[in-house]
């Protein structure tokens, strides 16, 4: 709440207490409890609230790695994304906080795993399932875009099943902010079987790259394989630029048309990529029968509810504790974040 002349108070966000706030939630209020997930930069921790016995998903961001890769504007990016959205289908952050070592994410806690381990269970999904989890996928991405945001690193085991069966896309490392107007250019190139023409050619991506990547989840979810995979890494990327797309037989004419409009090699020529960006994506065929409403209300039924049993490990809490260090040491100013609940 903000003061204002007339001595009235308003909503306006107050930056100063925010942090201030944020300041008091440091590492010391989450014990560990299992390990998730490792990640490029750090780890994924399960931790309990101390306060409350509340579960979260903890990100830990190791600060030399990243100023050593000259990734920090990538991290800033990912907090920052994170700390403004807020979404069904997209995690969300409750708290950012730094010590001298590491930033630390503090997530929801989904406790279903991500959809790449679902994907190793059950090999591939119906077009029935597969168009249920799309829709809520691109609504998420619908919703980034319509924020000025590319999500760029679109891909299963970045994308996390919640308690209720939902999807939430994770992992905002890649993002890009501010993406409104034009085609950006950008050097990173994946070697991931998640990677578009553009980015391999490193040649200018705008938010297309998203639907491209939305194209290559919608086929390993009905073929069981991304695109134009292959063991080896270089035919692969040859294959993504020029090969045949291997099309089964057996996918409904639907299916096919949009994976083929959502993999048009030029990202003009994609469906989404016009002035109607999503809402293109939407009117199609495939998605004749969907509610887009019970989308986003969440009024579908999604089967895949493996949720895990909490199985504390032993984390050695020297390594959790190192990672203290003092927090007035090299601090990154604006890091420091709590979800007003
Ligand atoms: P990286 O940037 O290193 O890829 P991610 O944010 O993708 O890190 O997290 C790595 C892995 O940790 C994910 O693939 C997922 O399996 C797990 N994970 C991440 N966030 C959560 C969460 N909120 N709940 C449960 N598991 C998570
Ligand atoms: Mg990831």
């Amino acid at each position: 709440m903000q003061a204002k002349r007339d001595g009235t108070e308003s909503e306006a966000p107050d930056e100063s207490r925010q942090s201030s706030v944020a300041e008091k939630i440091s590492i010391y209020n989450f014990l560990p409890v299992a390990l998730l997930g490792e990640g490029t930069y750090g780890q994924v921790f399960l931790v309990e609230d101390i306060n409350t016995g509340k579960m979260y998903a903890m990100k830990k961001l190791d600060k030399r790695e990243i100023e050593e890769q000259n990734m920090m504007r990538y991290t800033q990016t990912e907090r920052n994304i994170l700390a403004s959205i807020d979404h069904p289908f997209i995690v969300k952050l409750f708290y950012a906080f730094q010590t001298s070592k590491y930033f630390f994410l503090i997530q929801e806690y989904c406790p279903c795993g991500d959809v790449s381990k679902m994907l190793k269970r059950k090999k591939k999904l119906s077009e029935h399932e597969a168009r249920l989890y799309i829709a809520e996928v691109l609504l998420a991405i619908e919703h980034l875009h319509s924020n000025g945001i590319i999500y760029r690193d679109l891909k299963p085991d970045n994308i996390i099943i919640g308690e209720d069966g939902h999807l939430k896309l994770t992992d905002f490392g890649l993002s890009k902010e501010n993406a409104d107007s034009d085609f950006t250019s950008n050097s990173f190139v994946g070697t991931y079987a998640y990677a578009a023409p553009e980015v391999l050619k490193q040649k200018a991506h705008g938010k297309s790259l998203d639907w491209y990547l939305l194209g290559a989840l919608l086929y390993e979810f009905l073929v069981g394989l991304p695109p134009y995979y292959d063991k080896d890494q270089e035919l692969m990327n040859d294959n993504i630029i020029s090969g045949a797309l291997k099309m089964p037989r057996l996918l409904s004419e639907e299916a096919k048309d949009l994976i083929q409009r959502l993999l048009k090699r030029n990202p003009m020529d994609r469906i989404g990529a016009g002035a109607d960006g999503a809402s293109e994506i939407k009117a199609h065929p495939f998605f004749d029968t969907i509610k887009w409403d019970d989308i986003i209300n969440k009024r579908t039924k999604l089967t895949f509810k493996s949720k895990k049993k909490v199985v504390r490990q032993d984390i050695p809490i020297d390594a959790y504790i190192e990672a203290i260090g003092t927090a007035d040491e090299n601090r990154v100013e604006n890091w420091s974040f709590i979800r007003q609940q």
